[in-house]
């Protein structure tokens, strides 16, 4: 109930963060709608490489949910789900996702819009659009910088529905459109992402991905990310039982 009412909510704060947009049209706003969906791409790009890579913090049974061998479908792995999934914090769930969804990409496609946007709308961009609200209401905020910032955290908010809709068939007719406009990334460049893991983490419209594969080789090259955080550590003492 309450992910449907910040949904909500955050549509209404983004309808009041258009007034001004529509309000004074402006040459400027088309160029800075352009490069806040590159920013978003961008910000796409950096948390998708930082989740794959972070480890699933220790003792959290993880690795019983990743390597499950039984039926997914089943009572007994979604009571499992269930057991483990409420013990760990909301980051802690999202990081796991990210890791589970590149064996198992359908699951995302499978997702509905809010089970897909509820997190980022909650954490980020419902804030971030409110702050926004106050912003344009109470200071000399021009019209382009409100188009950008709005294009953003539409972009941001959709990210993982862009995302799972690499990863469905059936898509809502504006995708494929966006697709052909090359605002959205093909599915055959973000299969080069699930190939490897270690480049075009980047889930819109794939702009940053050049800029950001250069990011993810400088960062690497200096430590920072470890292939071992790909997938939740296997608990040994239940190795050693097993
Ligand atoms: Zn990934
Ligand atoms: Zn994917």
């Amino acid at each position: 109930m309450w992910k449907r009412a910040a949904a909500l909510g955050f549509c209404a704060s983004i309808a009041l963060n258009t007034v001004p947009v529509l309000a004074q049209p402006d040459w400027r706003i088309v160029p800075a709608m352009l490069a806040a969906w590159y920013i978003a791409d961008f910000a796409s790009g950096l948390i998708h490489m930082y989740m794959d890579y972070r480890p699933c913090a220790e003792g959290s049974r993880l690795d019983e949910l990743f390597f499950y061998e039984g039926h997914r479908g089943s009572p007994a792995y979604k009571a499992l789900h269930r057991e483990i999934m409420s013990k760990l914090n909301l980051f802690e769930q999202l990081v796991f996702d990210f890791k589970a969804h590149h064996p198992r990409p359908l699951t995302l496609g499978r997702r509905d819009l809010l089970a897909q946007v509820w997190a980022t709308v909650a954490v980020l961009t419902l804030p971030v659009s409110l702050l926004l609200n106050l912003a344009w209401l109470t200071l000399p905020v021009p019209p382009w910088f409100m188009a950008g910032a709005v294009t953003a955290l539409i972009a941001g908010t959709l990210s993982q529905y862009f995302h799972g809709t690499l990863h469905r068939r059936a898509n809502p007719w504006i995708i494929p459109v966006m697709r052909r406009l090359h605002l959205l990334i093909t599915v055959e460049a973000h299969d080069l992402h699930h190939a490897t893991l270690d480049r075009d983490f980047a889930t819109i419209s794939g702009w940053s991905n050049p800029v950001l594969n250069r990011v993810f080789n400088w960062l690497k090259a200096r430590g920072s990310f470890n292939p071992a955080g790909l997938e939740p550590a296997r608990d040994k003492t239940a190795t050693t039982a097993g």
